[in-house]
């Protein structure tokens, strides 16, 4: 290479010695850079490099918080799992306290705020009929409310642990219409409700503050899931019922009913309207069971009917209260 110099004159040489220098100072410049880049991306997992290769700047500054996001992840796994463990040991100790409540029969430990006073009893007239729905809020509740405001009458809801915005605005929204909203339990879970009278309370306590959270009403009377007295409650239903009496609540059967719950299927319509009215028309009183949960569309057809075929009978309609004493409707007799 030097060979070629000697084509230039002495002055020449030295230039072209000085601008070779600088273009070989920057290859190993180069060289060496990325020989550098190549160990960083050595260095990374193969998820962080396609990071490496693929992004922009602005993506990348998006990817490090992803970066970041998932180590706080773990670390909040790490948490929680500690939290669980916590959580499991003091599980475990509330269901042995619960035990032994159980086992003492001493109900007085729980939930002290869930008490109501008991006014004194109302006499109920002659010819009164109380229209009452299960199992709701649902669609159907929507529908049975337009209905009683169009046939100006009140009724009951006995409303079980419908928590979403839609729900609760159905619970305020019975209010406001100035009927009665009693608990019919949170879960309508009869092995879980029924299971002991502390899980009694419990659930019981969870649909009392979710009525009162939704509504600010502090509901004051309730129905059993499938009855007072069934087959799921038959060796508890009278210890669960006196808890709840000497808390100030009372429950309520029935004494007429459209026969809406009989099965999975829809009941007609007209056999609604007639186990209603067929029977109504030899009682003096009467509390009437429907329901309105989602799939009881029939019910919703029926109720016109059964409203006017009730006032035809001489009715008048009205909603349940503590001050009413429910003895009549029981299904467990005597009642206390
Ligand atoms: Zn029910």
């Amino acid at each position: 290479m030097l060979n070629i110099y000697k084509y230039f004159k002495p002055k020449k040489r030295k230039g072209l010695l000085i601008i070779s220098s600088i273009i070989f100072s920057a290859i190993i410049f180069c060289s060496i850079k990325f020989c550098m880049s190549s160990k960083t991306e050595r260095d990374i997992s193969t998820e962080d490099k396609i990071f490496v290769e693929n992004i922009s700047p602005q993506e990348n500054k998006i990817n490090y918080n992803l970066k970041e996001n998932q180590n706080a992840n773990k670390q909040n796994k790490e948490k929680e799992k500690n939290k669980n463990s916590i959580s499991k040991k003091e599980e475990s100790v509330h269901v042995s306290k619960i035990k032994k409540i159980d086992e003492d029969k001493d109900y007085t430990k729980l939930y002290p705020d869930l008490y109501c006073n008991r006014p004194s009893e109302q006499i109920v007239p002659s010819k009164t009929i109380f229209l009452t729905f299960d199992d709701g809020p649902s669609d159907n509740t929507t529908e049975i409310l337009d209905i009683l405001r169009q046939k100006d009458i009140k009724a009951t809801f006995f409303v079980t642990g419908n928590a979403t915005p839609k729900g609760k605005s159905l619970m305020k929204r019975i209010v406001d219409e100035g009927h009665t909203i009693a608990m019919h339990t949170y879960s309508h879970n009869y092995k879980q409700i029924y299971g002991s009278v502390s899980a009694f309370l419990e659930d019981f306590n969870n649909i009392y503050n979710l009525i009162y959270e939704s509504t600010g009403v502090k509901p004051t009377i309730f129905r059993f899931p499938g009855g007072s007295k069934n087959s799921f409650n038959k060796d508890n239903y009278i210890e669960i019922a006196a808890e709840m009496r000497r808390r100030g609540f009372d429950y309520f059967d029935w004494n007429l009913s459209a026969g809406d719950a009989v099965s999975r299927v829809c009941t007609p319509t007209q056999t609604c309207i007639n186990n209603v009215l067929g029977h109504s028309k030899n009682c003096d009183h009467g509390v009437v069971l429907m329901h309105d949960a989602n799939a009881k569309v029939t019910t919703v057809e029926a109720l016109p009917s059964i409203i006017d075929g009730l006032k035809s009978q001489g009715f008048n309609l009205s909603k349940l209260a503590n001050e009413i004493d429910p003895a009549p409707y029981s299904l467990i007799k005597p009642y206390r």
